[in-house]
């Protein structure tokens, strides 16, 4: 059966991002008055050109990565201006000692304090740091409520005793962990502790403790879905992958949907690397792989679903 688009979207304030009519009522909530359509982005980034370090940078320009002239360098106007179609965004900078890559917390807490109607700020703290335990603590003063971590740039076995020592005591205090649980194409970049698999174990020693698996752990995708499957508390975002890597991106989402974890997914853009919208275009546009074949088509409305999910809640955040 080939895939039928009931495609009937409403357009509002000149943005293309309002949930279809068979949505359901809850995604809109309604802020100073005005009503606006729910968009969590749960995966931005802020950081300068510098402080992406020079590894990520060379990687971007040499178009191995698939992003060459991509504009890494985001400033805190650039990126409020990329985050004016969503009601709420996460952001963060990346820290790894590996790879040369720092964004000051302080950063993103300034930035986050200006806009506390809008702007979620998470730290990024790298394991193998110093005091990642005191860098956690001052996190917290600076109003930062959750951790952006990655055992791919930071080069750490996310079950080796550092990261357990972060892990142990961001359960405790309640903060969200956030992780590239996926593959990078920078040459030194370690692939054997990229696989989400590795937070079975998390998320059975640290139980209340809430992980979002970025990327949708591609290409494990498959592994991503069993980690969202099996753990109430563990989640997977959708950024990058769809746009980038759309048949990865379908594959993922047709089994999320045919496992019935749909509601596990995340909305996320990875701005710089993507914006809102075309995060949106590309989940609506998914089933295109279906048409005319006898493969799944993952429903518009959990696709909508998706976009317009309240992801703070999930996550503890509101
Ligand atoms: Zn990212």
């Amino acid at each position: 059966m080939p895939c039928v688009s009931t495609c009937g979207n409403l357009y509002v304030r000149d943005t293309h991002i309002a949930p279809k009519r068979h949505g359901t009522h809850s995604h809109v909530a309604c802020h100073g008055g005005m009503d606006t359509i729910m968009i969590i982005d749960v995966h931005t980034h802020l950081s300068t050109r510098e402080q992406w370090g020079k590894a990520f940078g060379e990687v971007m320009d040499s178009g191995v990565s698939g992003h060459a002239s991509m504009d890494l360098e985001v400033t805190p106007e650039r990126h409020w201006k990329a985050v004016g179609p969503a009601s709420r965004a996460i952001v963060f900078g990346i820290n790894s000692i590996a790879l040369g890559m720092h964004t000051p917390d302080e950063a993103i807490a300034d930035y986050a304090a200006a806009h506390p109607e809008k702007i979620i700020g998470f730290m990024s703290v790298d394991p193998n740091s110093p005091e990642p335990l005191a860098q956690i603590d001052r996190g917290i003063d600076m109003g930062l409520k959750g951790i952006k971590m990655s055992p791919v740039y930071q080069h750490y076995d996310p079950n080796g005793d550092e990261a357990r020592k972060v892990h142990e005591r961001a359960e405790r205090l309640g903060l969200v962990i956030l992780t590239h649980a996926a593959f990078h194409c920078i040459a030194r970049t370690p692939m054997q502790w990229a696989n989400p698999l590795h937070y079975d174990r998390v998320a059975r020693d640290f139980p209340e403790l809430k992980i979002i698996l970025a990327h949708i752990g591609l290409p494990w995708h498959t592994d991503a879905m069993v980690m969202i499957r099996k753990h109430a508390n563990v989640f997977a975002d959708i950024s990058g992958g769809v746009l980038y890597r759309p048949w990865w991106g379908y594959q993922a989402l047709a089994e999320c949907h045919e496992n019935s974890v749909m509601h596990k997914l995340l909305f996320g853009s990875d701005f710089p690397l993507c914006t809102i919208q075309q995060t949106i275009e590309a989940l609506r546009g998914v089933n295109r792989f279906a048409a005319g074949t006898g493969m799944p088509c993952i429903p518009d409305d959990q696709i909508e679903d998706l976009i317009h999910r309240d992801a703070l809640s999930l996550l503890g955040l509101t």
